[in-house]
């Protein structure tokens, strides 16, 4: 049950649409929290989904279509894969009410703009967003009303963004938990292909390669899988459809840092080979320090 507010909500319906991992942690927050909106609606494709977020009772109201979600909406999150932001988008722009948000928290941001910017109405808002926080898991029931605490939210909105409009997701993000900060949207893809989607591509790689070895080695690695092969596997186990839009969806951005990190790993490689034992025990600080910055600012 929605908590009494003890400050008027900002919308008076919110409408997310694909209540998945994100969706239905932005569902859960907003009811315990009761200063969001007055009025919470699901929508999703999937009718075993909008089953699932009916008997969590996590929305006011259950939609299939997105028009009747979004036509009364002050506000609309879309929280589909990446591959799938742009063309909802421009399914229920037509329907919206003038002045109401749009919005949407995907992992890449370029892409997604450049693929919904016909459709974009002067009178709606677009405030692209990207929550920083997530786990290897997806769907209604993956979803929990802390996951954004603490976490960094980033905005992206464009040149005629009405800044009102991104001030009202800011603070939507900080009665979610989250810290907010404004990027550019190139600024972003690049920083997300190195702190996100490298790691995600490298624990996926790595995950096949050991897969690829003889029956006998395969068994020793599921056997002795160490801590390191572990956390790598938590990572892989992530959402087949979502990572691949990523992937697709940031090709540049992902493409050159792993350029970059292959030639670090070629460094490493060559120090290893030569016994350059200052150059190895150099990077492996780096990585502590790096550890350390995580904990201090309780990212980690
Ligand atoms: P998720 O748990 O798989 O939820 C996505 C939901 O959207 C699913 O219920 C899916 O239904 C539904 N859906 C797919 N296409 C749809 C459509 N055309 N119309 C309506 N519903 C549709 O995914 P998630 O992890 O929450 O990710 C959602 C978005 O957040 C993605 O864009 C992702 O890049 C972004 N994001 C994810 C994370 C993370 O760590 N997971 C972090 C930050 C941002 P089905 O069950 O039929 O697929």
């Amino acid at each position: 049950m929605t908590e009494t507010p003890t400050v008027p909500p900002l919308f008076g319906t919110l409408a997310v649409i694909g209540p998945g991992l994100i969706g239905s942690s932005i569902l859960r927050r907003a009811q315990r929290d009761g200063t969001i909106a007055r009025e919470l609606v699901a929508c999703d494709i999937d009718p075993a989904v909008r089953q699932r977020v009916t008997e969590l009772g996590i929305a006011d109201r259950v939609e299939a279509d997105p028009l009747r979600a979004a036509a009364d909406a002050d506000c609309v999150i879309l929280c589909v894969p990446v591959g799938a932001i742009a063309t909802v988008g421009a399914q229920i722009l037509p329907v919206m009410k003038p002045g109401a948000i749009l919005s949407e928290v995907g992992s890449t941001k370029q892409s997604i703009i450049n693929a919904i910017a016909p459709a974009l109405r002067p009178d709606i808002p677009f405030v692209p967003t990207h929550p920083m926080a997530g786990t290897e898991y997806s769907g209604p029931d993956a979803g929990f009303a802390t996951l954004f605490d603490d976490r960094w939210c980033l905005l992206t909105p464009l040149e005629d963004t009405d800044p009102a409009a991104t001030a009202l997701m800011e603070t939507m993000w900080h009665r979610l938990g989250a810290r907010t900060r404004i990027m550019d949207p190139a600024h972003h893809d690049r920083v997300c292909a190195i702190v996100s989607h490298l790691p995600h591509l490298l624990a996926f790689t790595i995950c096949g390669t050991a897969d690829d070895l003889a029956d006998e080695t395969r068994s020793e690695v599921l056997d002795f899988a160490a801590s390191g092969f572990r956390d790598f596997t938590r990572i892989a186990a992530s959402d087949p459809v979502m990572w691949r839009d990523i992937f697709l969806n940031n090709r540049e951005a992902l493409l050159e840092m792993l350029a970059r990190f292959m030639e670090d790993a070629q460094a490493m490689a060559r120090a290893i080979r030569w016994g350059d034992e200052d150059f190895i025990v150099d990077r492996i600080e780096r990585g502590r320090h790096i550890r350390r910055s995580l904990l201090e600012n309780r990212q980690a």
